[in-house]
């Protein structure tokens, strides 16, 4: 059983996290198959957390650990597959050829490719939402228009390409599509 829920939600059969356990179990094992590492579902344990922020996910590779942001997953759950294999990815490459190798170096791409993701992109990062402390400042809020993606900060970020869009291996600028007084919400 790779896949393990957050304590409290143990007992939650019908929650999100469920369902991304579900989910978490077949891809690893399809991906186990594909990349001939039998061992990959019984190493790896896989965590929910609300705590993770910037990250969409990250591991522990030796330990087999990985840890999804829980919150960034029920939001955007079209992200599950190439979070996850992101993650596992890792894990394989550590089981396949150990700790000599790059994190994102050709073997970590190699696995990437064959499950069908773009291997160019490091771990994927996810914009902060701005902090209750500051909620006195107006927010823009910046929308992909390709994939829907929203992140709301406190300065308008004119550069700032789609996270999930540039995980495809595409750049799309984000668009600024209002400012929101936060101190009426
Ligand atoms: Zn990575
Ligand atoms: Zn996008």
């Amino acid at each position: 059983m790779p896949f393990m829920v957050a304590a409290n939600r143990r007992n939650r059969p019908d929650d999100g996290g469920s369902r991304i356990g579900a989910a978490v179990e077949a891809l690893l094992e399809r991906w186990s198959e594909l990349w001939g590492v039998p061992q990959l579902t019984r190493f790896v344990r896989v965590e929910l957390s609300q705590r993770l922020k910037r990250a969409a996910g990250r591991c522990f590779p030796d330990r087999g650990a990985i840890t999804l942001n829980e919150r960034f997953l029920q939001e955007h759950p079209e992200e599950l597959g190439v979070t996850l294999c992101h993650e596992a990815a890792h894990v394989a490459a550590w089981l396949l050829h150990g700790r000599s190798i790059q994190p994102h170096g050709p073997e970590w791409q190699r696995l990437m490719t064959l499950a069908g993701f773009p291997a160019d992109r490091t771990c994927a990062i996810v914009a902060p939402e701005p902090s209750r402390e500051s909620s006195r400042r107006p927010v823009f809020v910046h929308r992909c228009p390709e994939c829907g993606y929203t992140h709301r900060d406190h300065s308008q970020k004119i550069r700032w390409a789609c996270p999930l869009c540039a995980r495809r291996g595409r750049r799309v600028p984000l668009e600024v599509t209002g400012v929101v007084p936060t101190d009426v919400q």
